[in-house]
């Protein structure tokens, strides 16, 4: 992808960014992580698409368990 914003690295100033999957310690979820492709400094994470988070949902309105 190329950086039309311009944004650079908080750490390094390069502006090459990769998103990347991962799960956070203490997360039931995966996340995706935009950071520096150079340093990997983590920029901001953005939520995956929780499936799971929306079908627990479902099935704690049906009174069922997943599991
Ligand atoms: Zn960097």
């Amino acid at each position: 992808m190329t950086n039309y914003s311009g944004s650079k690295c908080p750490k390094c100033t390069n502006s090459s960014f990769e998103m990347v999957e991962d799960a956070p310690y203490g997360s039931k979820y995966k996340h995706m992580y935009i950071r520096c492709m150079s340093c990997k400094t983590l920029v901001t994470t953005v939520p995956y698409f929780n499936t799971y988070a929306a079908l627990e949902k479902i099935a704690k309105k049906l009174g069922t368990r997943l599991d």
